[in-house]
């Protein structure tokens, strides 16, 4: 069984002529609310894809959670860790140009009042999951509690999205470590605080961020596919070549994709093979959630 710790956000989206400036108004097309933030992503994608799969997130007593909750249930995940109350529902608040260009603000809310001790209260469905993963939108120290609890012989991912320098008993937990390039080049610059030049080579990033400590790390590189690297050795991971319409979720559909085939016993690199086709069918369709394919949708591909 897979269990994502992570966020649950509304995605609150307006289309406008142009992004307003300071001081500004603009009028914008109807508001379209949608269910995302990362860790409830992953969840979605890796339920559609057949996994047992549990949340561990906090949500506001509003309408927002409400909708998060149902958008949970809808793709089969288990809401149980799913905690309610303490903050607002979190919300990002987009606004979209006819460019695709957007302005984004994020309220946290209720994804920051995840504590800790919720990750003690959830022991149990840390005891049931043979894949642990998590991602960056809760707070650092909720994580770093969240490898504190793992199952013996269980697995841990992590998206560091948004990224920061993570410390090292994060990191040597992680198996693998999943980063796109962007992420690579935080955490790899903050890692002697130095903020230097990681250099554009993605086998470079690799070898670099291994050094700093993970069983495993991914990087992945959009429509070019992926890189798998452990102390060893590093290996390219081909991507599928698809009509990209919208890439916005591939990343979790991605991650949560890796994480099922390891759950189901899969090698790393056939998982992240797996996930590669996954991310394709995410990026041919819109929106993130409403974006995640069914096994029977990979397999078609
Ligand atoms: P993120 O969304 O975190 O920036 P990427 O853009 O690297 O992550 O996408 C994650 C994965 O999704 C890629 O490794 C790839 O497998 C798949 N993917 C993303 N964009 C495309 C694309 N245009 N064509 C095919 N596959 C894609």
């Amino acid at each position: 069984d897979l269990l994502v710790v992570g966020s649950a956000n509304a995605d609150l989206v307006i289309g406008v002529e142009r992004r307003p400036a300071a001081g500004e108004t603009v009028l914008g097309s109807d508001l379209a609310v949608h269910p995302g933030g990362k860790g409830a992503n992953q969840a979605v994608a890796a339920a559609r894809l057949g996994a047992r799969t549990a949340l561990l997130a906090r949500v506001g007593d509003d309408a927002h959670g409400r909708l998060l909750l149902d958008a949970q249930r809808a793709a089969g995940v288990d809401p149980v860790g799913v905690l309610v109350g303490g903050a607002p529902t979190g919300v990002a608040l987009i606004t979209v140009d006819p460019s695709g260009d957007n302005s984004i603000v994020v309220s946290p809310g209720a994804n920051g009042r995840l504590t800790p001790e919720d990750v003690r209260a959830a022991a149990g469905l840390f005891q049931a999951s043979r894949v642990v993963s998590a991602q960056l939108e809760v707070p650092l120290e909720t994580v770093v509690e969240a490898v504190r609890h793992l199952a013996p012989g269980s697995r841990f991912v992590l998206n560091p999205s948004p990224p920061r320098p993570l410390p090292r008993e994060l990191l040597e937990a992680c198996d693998p470590l999943i980063v796109n390039e962007h992420e690579a080049k935080v955490i790899l610059a903050g890692a002697d605080g130095s903020g230097a030049d990681v250099g554009e080579d993605p086998q470079g990033w690799a070898r670099a961020l291994l050094a700093l400590g993970p069983r495993s790390v991914v990087v992945t590189l959009g429509a070019e596919g992926a890189l798998v690297a452990w102390p060893e050795r590093v290996v390219r991971v081909p991507s599928v070549t698809v009509d990209a319409v919208d890439t916005t979720g591939a990343g979790d559909a991605f991650t949560a994709a890796l994480a099922c085939r390891l759950g189901a016993g899969a090698s790393l690199q056939e998982a992240a093979r797996y996930a590669a086709r996954v991310g394709a069918v995410a990026v041919t369709r819109h929106g993130a959630q409403e974006s995640y394919p069914t096994a029977a949708e990979v397999d078609a591909l």
